[in-house]
């Protein structure tokens, strides 16, 4: 009974990453879908122009903002993790870093768990110059980490499984706990893929991957994504999205 479950569950994930998300307005009509491999979009004219930027209207601009095969990644991926939306990003750090400079500011504190890649590490604790503070900790059960919770903590920051040491955490304690007192937690998902664990699932907020690694899987691409609820995503698109 487990098994055949198990068995439902990866062809529904199969669907999702096999169904073609894109709309059949392309030339070609083709299966694997066009690569809008540009930086800039064209308008009709100048008018046109205007109005799109005045917000009267969607077109695609910039692919730093918008792209229509971007789009088809960060859908299907949010689809994979149960999120509201999903981001696209130039690497796992620019995500990493839009979501955190988001969503803190001078005067919040940040707590770091376990063994989370190096680079974020860095990167949190660099925040210092801003008035960021941070704590680094290391525990065997998840219920320690609210010792450390101050009143200015505003994100818990890890991963699980965790770089290098695969240690895992109990999402939906974190989860639990942070709702009560209004503190963000950011979990880094690379290692699991959204294939074996949904972070949103167990009440997390917010999901980041390298897709450097299993998501693009073959060592050839270089890139990021930021899963959450719409109600987030406006900060990240907001401040974050520019990068
Ligand atoms: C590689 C990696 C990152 C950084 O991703 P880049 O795409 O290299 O910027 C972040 N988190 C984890 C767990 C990673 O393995």
């Amino acid at each position: 009974m487990k098994l055949r479950k198990e068995v439902k569950r990866m062809k529904d994930l199969e669907n999702i990453c096999l169904s073609v998300e894109h709309d059949f307005d392309g030339k070609y009509q083709s299966v694997a879908p066009e690569i809008v491999q540009t930086s800039s979009f064209q308008f009709q004219n100048f008018a046109h122009y205007v109005h799109v930027n005045t917000d009267h209207e969607f077109a695609y601009t910039y692919t730093r903002g918008d792209n229509p095969t971007l789009e088809i990644l960060e859908k299907k991926i949010a689809h994979l993790e149960g999120a509201e939306c999903g981001r696209s990003f130039a690497s796992g750090m620019g995500a990493i870093s839009g979501t955190i400079l988001s969503l803190v500011k001078k005067g919040d504190h940040i707590i770091i768990v376990n063994t989370v890649y190096g680079s974020s590490v860095k990167l949190i604790q660099q925040l210092q110059k801003f008035g960021v503070e941070s704590t680094k900790i290391d525990v065997q059960e998840t219920k320690e980490i609210f010792e450390y919770i101050e009143p200015e903590t505003k994100m818990i920051y890890f991963e699980s499984p965790s770089s290098q040491r695969f240690e895992m955490l109990d999402l939906e304690m974190i989860a639990n706990v942070a709702k009560e007192k209004n503190i963000y937690t950011v979990i880094d998902n690379t290692w699991a893929t959204p294939l074996l664990q949904n972070p949103l699932k167990y009440g997390i907020d917010v999901v980041i991957h390298s897709c450097s690694k299993y998501i693009g899987g073959h060592s050839d691409i270089v890139g990021g994504i930021v899963l959450c609820r719409q109600e987030i995503m406006k900060y990240i698109d907001d401040f974050a999205h520019i990068f």
